[in-house]
């Protein structure tokens, strides 16, 4: 998801890092300068950026005054819009809401008329050619998605804050941020830097809605990795309550993952801004996100580095991960991004799903984690794809499109998503699992190098891809295109899995269940009620509760004759039977008291535990094997 960079650095900076250095652009002779700009169709298509003024003289009640210039316009009405979405988020997000006090000039001053043709959109018909229309917005969510204004920070995630006009987006942009008197704040953007502090640009609107920005009195820390080009700049601009050690020690990990995952790819990306930055929130009234960019990310938690360092972490190895897949190596569907309604792709398995599995792999190579972390994180993943009854319904592909409808969508109707999805994040995990397996066991390859062969197809290159781009780079990649067709036929278009027992033998892991011999009547969550224990979840398919009748909404009085009112008496229940009994279940249900016959299975749960550690031989291959698995790279 996002990366900025800080505005009093980078005025000094700014000639390194501006893409076009203007000192060896040939330089016109004045004469011809001055005719171009008078005369010149080239200039025509150039119009005047537009330009946005932004600042919070109510900023201790989250508003932000905020105005957008158009100048050089047709006689057209202009269509002023909010958007619905908002880039690295898969579903709808109405940021129309927290929009207010709507008014429009024209060029001298003059009100024009504002009108609402929809929900998102406000137009303005009878200009002069150049219109500024301003507006008040609410925002108090410190996230990836959302903004959050008071006077700590101003948060902006660019879509939940700007609107846009409709037909204008290959215009320049302007955006000059007018911080509080007296705030100590500075700017982290991936926005290009100007000759003034507060004043950026952006080439166009997909690249200024892809750059959130943080104004506040933020920790900042720096460093360089080489790139193709020169060195590259790294910046974490850190707003907190901590200390200045714990910054310096998270700087420290921070440096470790990003070494690590330059050293997978072969190479940084060629930053836009010369530089990547990571734009970090941990405060009590922000929320837990993280969102890449181009350039930058966004994360946030309503943690702190003195309590959760090394559970916060994991969140900067998945984001920088996205500069390179999703970012750069960016799925058709994504391309470009629509910020009218909701974009879909087949392909999140493989954007998030393998950030999702690299992230911790990444970790634990960087010496943060350790190989047991890994492992307990990996059967987690491993235990819920292989047991939800979802794989009935969709593969990998199939949850990826349903991203809309998850992805922090919020709904008021019941779903049965308990039985029909799985996260692609999860899946994809365990499919980068069963694949990076398969490769270094089957043909001595890696998933690392399949990640740069990508990354040299369609990341370098920034060729959207689709699901049968990576089959076919697979094919390739392997030698082998009929096991990349069945891979993917079965385990990408299909829903059948890996034989994970075996090809984590290799690394000498035992997957196995963690208590056979207990009983078992469901993954369902449960709450006290009046004498009884309320089914508050779905339940799922193929397990005991479900197959007996039972649903969300009844209330569990006993079970085999035992009365249950809390966890304990749930616990006693299925302690008191063995797999494959069958007892009466008493139960209210929609329509009054019922009784049902249930019978118990042996809990499925599972557990990957090294051989070393379940009493079985560890071979020298295995432990090679492990080691250049789960070793650093550098
Ligand atoms: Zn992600």
């Amino acid at each position: 998801m996002p990366s900025p960079l800080f505005a009093a650095l980078l005025v000094l900076a700014a000639a390194v890092f501006q893409p076009v250095p203007t000192a060896s652009a040939p330089q016109a002779p004045p004469v011809q300068v001055a005719v171009a700009l008078r005369s010149s169709p080239a200039n025509l298509l150039q119009p005047p950026p537009i330009a946005y003024e932004v600042s919070f003289p109510n900023a201790v009640h989250h508003e932000a005054e905020i105005s957008i210039t158009l100048d050089d316009l047709p006689p057209e009405p202009v269509e002023f819009r909010m958007s619905r979405s908002s880039p690295g988020r898969y579903a709808l997000h109405e940021f129309a809401k927290n929009v207010y006090d709507v008014h429009a000039v024209d060029g001298a001053g003059h009100a024009l008329e504002v009108t609402r043709p929809s929900p998102y959109q406000w137009d303005v018909a009878d200009h002069d050619g150049k219109v500024t229309l301003s507006y008040t917005l609410y925002a108090d969510r410190a996230g990836g998605t959302y903004s959050q204004i008071d006077l700590t920070h101003a948060h902006m995630n660019m879509p939940a804050i700007f609107m846009w006009a409709r037909g204008y987006d290959a215009r320049d942009i302007r955006v000059h941020f007018e911080p509080p008197a007296g705030s100590g704040w500075k700017p982290a953007t991936q926005l290009f830097p100007t000759g003034d502090a507060w004043t950026f640009t952006a080439p166009g609107l997909q690249y200024f809605m892809d750059s959130p920005t943080e104004l506040s009195d933020f920790d900042e820390r720096e460093w360089t990795v080489p790139g193709p080009s020169g060195p590259l700049s790294m910046r974490l601009a850190i707003h907190h309550l901590g200390t200045p050690a714990e910054v310096d020690a998270y700087t420290e990990w921070a440096k470790a993952i990003v070494g690590e995952e330059i050293a997978l790819y072969g190479e940084p990306p060629a930053w836009d801004v010369g530089g990547y930055t990571f734009i970090i929130d941990y405060l009590p009234w922000a929320s837990g996100d993280g969102m890449e960019h181009r350039n930058s990310t966004i994360i946030s938690s309503s943690g702190s580095l003195a309590e959760n360092a090394g559970g916060l972490i994991g969140t900067v190895a998945h984001e920088f991960f996205h500069t390179w897949n999703v970012e750069r190596i960016r799925p058709r569907g994504l391309e470009p991004f629509d910020f009218e309604r909701a974009n879909m792709a087949r392909e999140l398995w493989f954007a998030e799903g393998f950030t999702s599995y690299f992230g911790p792999l990444v970790l634990t190579r960087a010496g943060i984690r350790d190989a047991a972390d890994f492992a307990r994180g990996m059967s987690g993943g491993l235990d819920y794809v292989i047991h939800s009854p979802a794989r009935e319904f969709f593969g990998p592909a199939g949850m990826s499109m349903q991203a809309p409808f998850v992805d922090a969508a919020t709904a008021i109707d019941p779903t049965n998503l308990a039985n029909t999805f799985i996260s692609y994040y999860t899946y994809g995990t365990v499919i980068g699992l069963g694949l990076d397996l398969t490769l270094r066991s089957r043909f001595d390859l890696t998933l690392d190098d399949f990640m740069r062969r990508m990354w040299r197809a369609h990341g370098k290159t920034e060729i959207p891809y689709v699901v049968e781009d990576i089959e076919r780079e697979l094919g390739e990649f392997t030698g082998d295109p009929a096991f990349a067709k069945d891979f993917f036929d079965r385990f990408v278009r299909g829903s059948e899995l890996p034989d994970y027992e075996a090809l984590l033998a290799n690394a000498g892991l035992l997957l196995r269940p963690v208590a056979p011999e207990a009983a078992y009547l469901g993954l369902v969550q449960l709450e006290p009620a009046d004498d009884g224990l309320a089914i508050a979840s779905n339940t799922r398919i193929g397990e005991p509760l479900y197959e007996a009748g039972l649903d969300r909404g009844d209330v569990i009085r006993s079970i085999g004759g035992r009365a249950v009112t809390s966890e304990a008496d749930w616990d006693a229940v299925l302690g008191a039977h063995a797999p494959g009994e069958e007892v009466e279940v008493v139960y209210d249900a929609r329509g009054g008291s019922r009784t049902a016959r249930v019978r118990f299975t042996a809990n499925p749960r599972l557990e990957l535990v090294p051989y070393e550690d379940a009493g079985r031989e560890l071979t020298p291959e295995m432990r090679a094997f492990r080691e250049a698995w789960l070793g650093s790279r550098r």
